[in-house]
């Protein structure tokens, strides 16, 4: 399909201009298809994954019709995570710079109810929430969902997984049925189909085949003897590839840490990353993986939902996963945006059934024979594992104390300070930041912080070290 750009929509001008400053200059075939139903208001049922620009679909589609005058919510995006909610508003927001006011909030766990009901008593335009919270804030009386024009579901089907159903649809009950509702997810099995007819009327279906965001990534398999061989196995391929970040994924909770162990003893940089973490420690892992301070994530399936990591070259399958729809969304975490990926993949004997439900580019079930490529040479083992780039430094102060990241930046790059090419992700929370530096610049770094107030006030800074 020949690429389209914006231009050919009816789109209102101050959102087409802010497009050609963001750099995007063409449509995405989930755009191209799904966003002139959206933009005339029809009910859109979206097929499509992380990395396919579904978000700038449903977020042009939202902005087209707001009225940034009226402060009542007018829209309500439920998605599966936090991080994900992070992301979705983030990306809202740069869509938006060309409406000025344009009010977002985020309503998602782990934070206090009254400092969201404070802020949405002023008057909001757009709420993006986890599907929990914004149940809370409906119960206490916080949030009033009867002026919302669009409803969207963003990953449907893993909050469904989540077990969010009822929620949703108990949420739906409070907005009105005039609505304009879109629904995406990656996959379909019945219950989404079921969800999707409650809630949508007359909805347009939009499919985007998986080969689009997948072309950058190349799929490797390895027939191992046994479990036992696995972990070795994994080791031979990132020491060989040397992929800066990668997850690991495998079945459950313990394995995940017990891999994450060995890794370690190995040299590694390695954590787990399990359902049972609570919400800070699962935050923290994420933010060193996510800001390169750690080169290998080891995750089970669901712990890794909603995760949305830039610049991922490697995805390891310890095993196969159970579902073929899995697999392709574990293997869709690599290789974005035109970057460049490896998935290698793990199999035994025993699990030849599950691999033949699988299915290769061409849409051909994979032969396990005629897959499996030979382990990389031993040889591999002579190369050190895969260094992070990065070490994270925190900072005893965040959003309270009214930082901001060109805060932390100019008090890192001020005189005698470091490159600004050696400070990586910023990331600031509500009393702390983060912020990751080069490794060779984190003892300058760190005495720089330790001495120089950063907007007026000296700050407790740590080394994150290898924790
Ligand atoms: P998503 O699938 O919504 O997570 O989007 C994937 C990434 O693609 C995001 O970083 C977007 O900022 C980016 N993106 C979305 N649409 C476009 C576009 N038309 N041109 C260039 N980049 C885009």
């Amino acid at each position: 399909m020949n690429e389209q750009p914006f231009s050919v929509l009816p789109l209102r001008s101050e959102l087409l201009n802010n497009l050609s400053s963001l750099g995007y200059e063409t449509m995405t075939p989930i755009q191209a298809e799904s966003l002139p139903a959206i933009l005339m208001g029809q009910d859109v049922i979206g097929q499509g994954q992380t990395g396919s620009g579904k978000t700038a679909a449903f977020g042009l589609g939202l902005l087209h019709s707001l009225d940034t005058e009226d402060l009542n919510v007018q829209t309500l995006v439920l998605c599966p995570t936090r991080e994900l909610a992070d992301q979705v508003a983030e990306e809202i927001r740069r869509l938006a710079r060309g409406l000025p006011n344009t009010k977002i909030i985020t309503l998602t766990g782990g934070t206090k109810l009254r400092p969201q009901a404070d802020s949405l008593a002023r008057g909001m335009h757009i709420v993006v929430g986890t599907p929990g919270r914004v149940m809370d804030h409906i119960t206490k009386e916080t949030l009033e969902l009867e002026t919302v024009r669009t409803l969207v579901l963003d990953e449907a089907d893993r909050m469904l997984d989540m077990g969010f159903e009822d929620a949703i649809d108990a949420i739906a009950s409070y907005v009105a049925e005039h609505r304009q509702t879109m629904l995406f997810s990656a996959t379909f099995p019945p219950e989404i189909k079921s969800i999707a007819a409650r809630l949508t009327i007359d909805p347009v279906l939009v499919q985007i085949a998986a080969e689009q965001t997948e072309s950058t990534i190349t799929e490797h398999f390895y027939r191992v003897k046994n479990n036992e061989s696995r972990l070795a196995a994994c080791q031979l391929l990132m020491r060989h590839h040397q992929p800066a970040s990668t997850v690991l994924f495998c079945n459950t909770r313990r394995e995940t840490m017990e891999i994450a162990k060995a890794l370690n003893a190995e040299g590694f940089s390695a954590v787990a990353l399990h359902g049972e973490l609570d919400q800070r420690e699962r935050d923290q892992r994420l933010a060193l993986f996510a800001n390169q301070s750690l080169a290998v994530l080891v995750a089970t399936d669901v712990a890794a939902r909603g995760l949305d990591i830039e610049e991922l070259d490697m995805v390891l399958n310890y095993q196969l996963a159970n579902e073929a729809e899995v697999h392709t969304h574990r293997i869709g975490r690599t290789g974005r945006a035109g970057a460049r990926g490896v998935a290698c993949t793990l199999f035994t004997d025993k699990e030849q059934s599950k691999l033949a439900r699988l299915q290769n580019s061409e849409g051909q079930p994979l032969d396990p024979d005629g897959c499996s490529e030979p382990l990389p040479d031993r040889d591999a083992l002579k190369n050190p594992p895969p260094h992070p780039s990065m070490f994270t430094i925190e900072i005893n102060g965040g959003k309270k104390q009214k930082l901001r990241k060109g805060d932390i930046l100019g008090a890192l790059t001020g005189e005698g300070g470091i490159e600004g090419s050696d400070v990586g992700k910023i990331q600031i929370a509500a009393t702390r930041s983060l912020v990751a530096v080069a490794r060779h610049s984190i003892k300058p770094a760190l005495r720089k912080l330790a001495q120089d107030k950063i907007k007026g006030r000296s700050y407790k800074v740590r080394w994150m070290g290898e924790d």
